[in-house]
């Protein structure tokens, strides 16, 4: 409570004596009034207390203390005038330097730094002018990199698909591959091994009662014995088989039994 008042008392004080009012009347009471000020902060050590009191009291219970009050509030008044008229008159000497007689001065010593109105308006003007064209340049930029982004995204996108793609095919063309080989091996094996349609085929070195060399089929029972006959191949049909006899023979026959349809006589 005591603490609360004292923290009220030392704000109260701290806001009069730095307010320009109470601190002006503040300074020019302690002016005025400087030999009783001094006097009660350098009393003689011999000087009781009771003196002391009735050295204050006389001075601020006497009939003169009023008007002094009066008196220092007059001159505070009349101080904080002056002196908020010597600060605009300071203010006006120093922008009375900064914008007239500064600016003149210049221009005598330095004239190239110093141009007319126009001539600033019109560089004003020139510049807000590639302001603007800066900023718009810098808008179709941006629009340009966007665009550009976008197409940088697809072509990865096109890039990773092709790469997929690839990685995908490649192992289906070996397979092909192999099944196109085990294919052709497998016909191969078939035409000459096991494809029954084939049959190997003979001629007998040793002509007939006409001339005639007869073609017989493997396994034919009328076939000669192995020093007599030549071998002709693995054919389909016995005409392959004549073709071939007709290289060893210009007169040839099918035999009656095994190759009768290309038995002619
Ligand atoms: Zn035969």
């Amino acid at each position: 409570m005591i603490k609360d008042l004292l923290v009220s008392f030392k704000d109260n004080i701290k806001t009069k004596t730095t307010n320009p009012f109470f601190g002006t009347l503040i300074a020019v009471w302690i002016i005025h009034n400087y030999k009783f000020v001094y006097t009660i902060f350098n009393f003689r050590a011999s000087t009781g207390l009771d003196d002391r009191l009735t050295f204050i009291g006389t001075y601020l219970e006497s009939d003169k203390f009023l008007p002094n009050l009066f008196w220092c509030i007059g001159y505070a008044i009349l101080a904080l005038v002056a002196t908020y008229l010597l600060l605009n008159f300071s203010r006006l000497i120093v922008y009375t330097f900064n914008k007239k007689v500064t600016p003149r001065v210049n221009k005598i010593t330095d004239s190239k730094s110093i141009v007319t109105i126009d001539v600033y308006d019109d560089q004003v003007a020139e510049t807000k002018k590639f302001e603007m064209r800066y900023e718009e340049e810098q808008d179709a930029k941006l629009n340009l990199q966007n665009k550009y982004d976008a197409l940088e995204k697809k072509y990865q996108d096109q890039l990773r698909l092709k790469e997929a793609r690839e990685d995908f095919r490649e192992p289906i063309d070996k397979e092909q591959t192999e099944l196109r080989e085990n294919l052709l091996e497998n016909q191969l094996i078939n035409k000459s091994v096991e494809d029954p349609s084939f049959k190997s085929y003979f001629v007998n070195k040793n002509a007939q009662s006409n001339g005639d060399h007869e073609v017989h089929k493997s396994g034919c029972a009328f076939k000669p014995n192995s020093e007599s006959i030549i071998y002709l191949g693995d054919f389909l049909n016995c005409q392959d088989a004549m073709k071939s006899a007709k290289k060893h023979y210009s007169r040839v026959n099918g035999c009656y039994y095994c190759s009768n349809a290309c038995h002619t006589s």
